[in-house]
C-alpha cells in the first residue's frame, strides 16, 4: 500500500490515539532493554521474555481503547511546545553558544558515559536464540543465497528505516530499502530489513508474517515499559523484521505529524536497536536512513554502548535533507530518553530550543551518505543545505554521494505486466508507440501517434519545480503536444493542473493520484519526462524513464545533474535535456529543444531512446560501492 503525504508536517493537533496514553505492562513482564538500573540497586532478575503463542498484534491496550482516546501521547505525556525549557535548557552557559567549536561532535568513543548508562548486567542480555519461540521460517542468513559471489567478503547490516516497497512506500526512500538490500544479498551481504509493522501494510503480507518474539522497553521519560514485538518475513534472501507496537503503528499513514511521529520515531529507533540485541543477532554495519532512523547512532553510542550491537559500525544515508526531526528540546529529551550531553551544538542541538534528530544522527554516524555526489556538494552550501549545511561541512570527511539505482525486476518493459505491449531495445521502436496510443486511450487524450507525451510523476510539492511548469504551461500546449500529470500533494498544484485539463481538453491529462500501475504505463507511453526540481537528492523517476526510452527533460541539480547527461547536437551524446538555473525560461528552452530533436530529427532522437534504454542505470553499481563502504567501516 502507498501513502503520498508531506513526509514532515508542523501541525501539532492530532486527532488520533498514541502510545503514552496507554498503560504500562505487568511489572514482571518487564524487560528493561537500556534503561540503566542505578549502581546501587540490584540487578532485575531476568524476567521471563517470551510467551509460548504467537501473538498477533499484542499491545499494551486494546485497539478499540486505543479509538477512544483523541488527543496525542507527545500532548499528553509531554511539555507543551510553548512551555518554557527546563532549567538545564536555558541558553546561559557559554559552551552552548553555536561556536564553531562547539560543533565538534563526541566521538563515538568519547562519548561521556554518564554512571545513569550503564546498562543493567542480568536484564541487558539478548535473549539466547533458543529461547525464541520457534519461528515458522528461520531467517535464511542473504549470502547463502548468493553462493556465486562467496569470494566477496562477508558483512552482515542491519537496514532501519521507515518506508520500504511493497510494505509501505511514500517516495524513493520506499524504492531504495527494497532494492539495495537485496542486491547487497547478491554481494554476499546478511541483510535484515527493521521497520514498523504499521496497520497499514497489505494483509497480504501481514499474514506471511511469522512471530518471532516480544520484550517490554523502556523508554525516556515516560516511566512505562512497552510492548516490542518482531514479526518476522523472509524473502528472496533477505529478512525483514516489523517492530510491532499498536500503540505507536495503529494508525494508517506511516506520517502523520510531528507531535505523533516524533515518539514514534524514537520509540521505533530504540526498539530496532533493541530487537538486534533481543534476537541475538549483532550485525557489522547498522544502515539507517533519514530522520526518522536518526537517533539510532546516537542511541548506539550512548544507552546501547554497552549492550552486544554497540559494536557495531553506523552509516546514515540522507534521502532528502528537507526533513529533519526537529522539534523543541524537552519533547524529544522526553521520548528519546537521551543523555543530557548530546543535546549540545555539535549533536542533537539546533538553537535555544528546538532538537534536531537529523542533527544527532550526522553527529554520531561513522560514515554519511546521501544519494548522489552532487547533492553531497549541494547540502553543504546555505542554498541546498537546510540550515545544517555547516554542520555537513564540518562532517565532509565522512560524508560521500552513492547514487540510487532502480530494481530492473520490477522496472523491466520486458516483462512489466502493466504495459498493453512489452519491448526491450530490440523492438523500442516499434512498441512504444502502441504503449502511447493506449495511455492515450486510457486517460481520454486524442489518439495520435503523431503528438509529443511529455509525462510528469511526482509528489505534487514545492520541491518538484511545479511552478515553473506552471508559469510555461500556455507555451508547451501547441497543438502537437501532450500532458500527463501524475501525482497528489500540495492543493495549489493539483488544482492547477486539474484546470488545465479542462482548458486543453483532449492534450492535458491531470490525474490527481498515487497509482503505480499507471506511473509504469506512463513511463512506457510518453516521450519525455519532465523532472524540473527545485532541488533532487536523486531522483528516481528520470531513470525509470530511460530505462524505459523515455526522455527526460531535467534541471540539472542533485542527482539529476550525475544521471542525465545533456544532448549535445554537434557530438550526438547525451540522454536528455537539461536547464542549470532554476526559471521557467530556461525550462521552456530545454522543452523546446526536446520537441525541435523529435519533430525535426527523429532518427537523432531515436538513437537517444535506444542509448538511455542500454545505459546501466541499475543497483549493482551502487551496491557495490556501499559494500565498500561497508568494508571500509570493518576492517578487521
Ligand atoms: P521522491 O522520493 O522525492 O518522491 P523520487 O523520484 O526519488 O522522488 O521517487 C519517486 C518514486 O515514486 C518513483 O518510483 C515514482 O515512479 C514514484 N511515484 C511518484 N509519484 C507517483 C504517483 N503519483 N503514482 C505512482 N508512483 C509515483
Amino acid at each position: 500500500m502507498v501513502f503520498r503525504m508531506a513526509r514532515e508536517k508542523k501541525d501539532s493537533v492530532s486527532k488520533k490515539n498514541t502510545a503514552a496514553q496507554k498503560a504500562a505492562a505487568p511489572e514482571k513482564e518487564v524487560l528493561p532493554v537500556e534503561e540503566p538500573v542505578p549502581a546501587a540497586k540490584p540487578a532485575e532478575p531476568v524476567v521471563e521474555q517470551v510467551k509460548p503463542a504467537p501473538k498477533k498484534r499484542a499491545a499494551a491496550g486494546t485497539k478499540k481503547a486505543a479509538a477512544g482516546k483523541k488527543t496525542t501521547a507527545a500532548k499528553k505525556a509531554t511539555p507543551a511546545k510553548t512551555k518554557p525549557a527546563p532549567a538545564a535548557e536555558v541558553p546561559a552557559p557559554a559552551a552552548e553558544v553555536p561556536a564553531p567549536t562547539a560543533e565538534v561532535p563526541a566521538p563515538a568513543a568519547e562519548v561521556p558515559a554518564p554512571a545513569v548508562e550503564v546498562p543493567a548486567p542480568a536484564a541487558e542480555k539478548p535473549a539466547p536464540v533458543a529461547e525464541v519461540p520457534a519461528p515458522v521460517a528461520e531467517p535464511v542468513p542473504a549470502a547463502e543465497a548468493a553462493p556465486e559471489t562467496a569470494d566477496q567478503p562477508r558483512r552482515s547490516v542491519a537496514f532501519i528505516g521507515s518506508e520500504c516497497h511493497p510494505f509501505v512506500k511514500t517516495g524513493g526512500l520506499g524504492d531504495v530499502m527494497y532494492a539495495l538490500p537485496r542486491e547487497l544479498a547478491r554481494l554476499n551481504c546478511d541483510v535484515r530489513v527493521i521497520l514498523p509493522r504499521y496497520a497499514c501494510i497489505p494483509q497480504e503480507y501481514q499474514n506471511k508474517m511469522v512471530y518471532r518474539g516480544e520484550f517490554y522497553m523502556d523508554l525516556g521519560g515516560t516511566g512505562r515499559n512497552y510492548y516490542v514485538g518482531i514479526m518476522e518475513y523472509v524473502w528472496d534472501g533477505v529478512v525483514y523484521d516489523f517492530i510491532d507496537n499498536e500503540e505507536f503503528f495503529s494508525w494508517g499513514n506511516p506520517y502523520t505529524n510531528l507531535v505523533d511521529d516524533i515518539p514514534k520515531y524514537c520509540f521505533f529507533s530504540k526498539a530496532a536497536l533493541a530487537a538486534l540485541n533481543y534476537m541475538n543477532w549483532i550485525p557489522d554495519i547498522v544502515h539507517c536512513h533519514d530522520w526518522q532512523a536518526a537517533l539510532v547512532p546516537v542511541y548506539l553510542r550512548t544507552l546501547f554502548r554497552d549492550t552486544p550491537v554497540g559494536r557495531a559500525r553506523s552509516v546514515i544515508t540522507i534521502h532528502n535533507l528537507r526533513f529533519q526531526g526537529v522539534y523543541n528540546i524537552p519533547t524529544i529529551r522526553y521520548w528519546s530518553g537521551l543523555p543530557d550531553d548530546v543535546f549540545n551544538m555539535g549533536a542533537l542541538k539546533q538553537d535555544w530550543v528546538e532538537a534536531n534528530m537529523l542533527k544527532g544522527g550526522l553527529a554520531y554516524a561513522d560514515r554519511i551518505t546521501t544519494v548522489s555526489g552532487t547533492y553531497a556538494w549541494e547540502i553543504q552550501t546555505s542554498e541546498y543545505g537546510e540550515r545544517l549545511e555547516e554542520h555537513l561541512r564540518y562532517h565532509s570527511g565522512k560524508l560521500r554521494g552513492i547514487v540510487n539505482g532502480i530494481d530492473y525486476g520490477m522496472w523491466n518493459p520486458e516483462t512489466d505486466p502493466a504495459l498493453a505491449v512489452n519491448y526491450g531495445l530490440g523492438n523500442v521502436l516499434e512498441h512504444k508507440m502502441a504503449n502511447k496510443l493506449a495511455l492515450q486511450r486510457e486517460l481520454g487524450l486524442e489518439e495520435d501517434e503523431g503528438k509529443f507525451v511529455i509525462g510528469l510523476i511526482s509528489r505534487l510539492t514545492n520541491q518538484k519545480g511545479l511552478d515553473l511548469v506552471n508559469a510555461i504551461i500556455a507555451q508547451v500546449m501547441d497543438g502537437n503536444t501532450q500532458v500527463v500529470v501524475l501525482g497528489t500533494g500540495d492543493r495549489q498544484y493539483e488544482d492547477a493542473f486539474r484546470s488545465y485539463e479542462r482548458a486543453f481538453k483532449g492534450s492535458f491529462s491531470a490525474c490527481i493520484q498515487y497509482d503505480e500501475a499507471r506511473a509504469h504505463r506512463i513511463y512506457a507511453g510518453a516521450d519525455a519526462l519532465l523532472v524540473p526540481s527545485r532541488f533532487e537528492p536523486c531522483g528516481l523517476t528520470q531513470l525509470n524513464a530511460m530505462h524505459y526510452g523515455t526522455l527526460p527533460i531535467v534541471r540539472e541539480t542533485g542527482g539529476l545533474k550525475d544521471t542525465v547527461e545533456p544532448y549535445n547536437e554537434f557530438t550526438g551524446t547525451g540522454n536528455g535535456f537539461t536547464f542549470d538555473r532554476y526559471e521557467s525560461g530556461l525550462l521552456l528552452d530545454a522543452i523546446n529543444r526536446a520537441k525541435t530533436l523529435y519533430f525535426g530529427n527523429r532518427y537523432h532522437w531515436d538513437e537517444i531512446v535506444q542509448r538511455d534504454m542500454a545505459k546501466d542505470v541499475s543497483w549493482e553499481r551502487s551496491a557495490r560501492q556501499y559494500k565498500d563502504l561497508y568494508l571500509e567501516l570493518t576492517q578487521w
